[in-house]
């Protein structure tokens, strides 16, 4: 089977790749290190959609990994607002440097191991799309492919282990690079995981749960607990045009970037309601939203008057909002503000 999963999937990406700008057509060179890596850190947990303008605009910016080491971390952190889970920005800007003074890439899977924030799936990635060499890559679609070509029923994520040592079956010694592409298109656009299109998919011939019917079903997941919801609050001090922000610490949630005040909700707690000034304060409405292991509450509060609040911070012009790069809750709370 191994063989033929291969051989057969390989002949479909031939045809069937996806245009994507960090990729190479099947059969070109394999494409330049920096570009699959920051596309690779880029897309986790992102959608392609979403993640295209932002890798263009960093390519445009910082065209290759020596110029992104030497920008300031600030310039990255805003340039990466938006796209979420920002200790990915963070990641990156370490990694960035140690490429920097080492002079490049590493070309193994277990020389990308040894950088700084990059996790095994990425390496792997590196590894077999830019240098070739023979690497196991499952991120979830891949996952999601292979539960279903082997009718895996354990649950995820117990049955990581099993569906690793099937991807590994698979992956040819050839073409690792490309293979892996192919499992992670099949996946995005065939495999898909409400509504898979088994009458178009190269695959139907070896897959187990097509057998078995209903391949939807696969892969099974472990019930997850709710997320704890916190409350919290954000302060919107405005005067003359401007609204004050701050610089959030640097370790910690959305750490290192700019926001509004607020009253120190974290993942483990609510917020003290403690507003940075004193004085009459309008509720300009509430805003949710979802962090990996815990959702927020966010009621937004506003103050027009001229004071400035103690502490560290900047007068941010108003009509220039948007280039200051808050990360996507301060962004919503500020468009809440603004609507209101
Ligand atoms: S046959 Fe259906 S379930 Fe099996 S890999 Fe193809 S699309 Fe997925």
């Amino acid at each position: 089977m191994a063989a033929t999963v291969s051989e057969t999937l390989l002949d479909w990406y031939d045809t069937h790749a996806r245009d994507l700008p960090w990729r190479a057509r099947p059969g070109t060179p394999a494409p330049d290190p920096y570009r699959v890596w920051l596309s690779e850190v880029m897309l986790q947990q992102t959608t392609v959609a979403a993640v295209k303008p932002y890798f263009e605009a960093f390519t445009t910016r910082w065209p290759d990994v020596s110029s992104l080491a030497a920008a300031p971390e600030e310039d990255i952190m805003a340039a990466w607002a938006g796209l979420g889970y920002y200790s990915r920005a963070r990641n990156l800007v370490k990694c960035a440097a140690a490429v920097a003074q080492r002079g490049g890439f590493p070309e193994t899977e277990e020389g990308l191991r040894d950088l700084p924030g990059l996790g095994p799936y990425t390496a792997a990635a590196i590894a077999a799309i830019a240098f070739g060499e023979r690497a196991v890559v499952v991120d979830a679609n891949v996952e999601r492919v292979v539960a279903r070509l082997f009718a895996i029923e354990d649950p995820l994520p117990g049955a990581r282990k099993a569906i690793r040592v099937a991807a590994d079956a698979i992956t040819p010694d050839r073409r690792a690079g490309d293979f892996a592409q192919a499992m992670m298109d099949l996946g995005a656009t065939i495999c898909t995981s409400r509504d898979p299109k088994c009458l178009l998919c190269p695959l139907t011939q070896s897959c187990e749960a097509r057998a078995a019917g209903d391949p939807a079903r696969l892969p099974l997941k472990a019930r997850k607990k709710d997320k704890p919801v916190r409350q919290g609050r954000a302060y919107w001090i405005e005067r003359n045009g401007t609204v004050w922000l701050v610089r959030r610490a640097g370790k910690g949630m959305l750490g290192g970037m700019r926001a509004l005040p607020d009253d120190g909700w974290n993942s483990r707690s609510d917020g003290s309601d403690e507003a940075p000034l004193a004085g009459i304060w309008e509720s300009a409405g509430l805003v949710r939203h979802a962090f990996t292991h815990f959702a927020l509450e966010l009621s937004v509060l506003v103050n027009r008057g001229s004071e400035q609040p103690k502490g560290e911070g900047e007068w941010w012009p108003l009509d220039r909002l948007e280039e200051a790069g808050l990360p996507t809750l301060f962004a919503k709370a500020a468009r809440l503000v603004l609507a209101s």
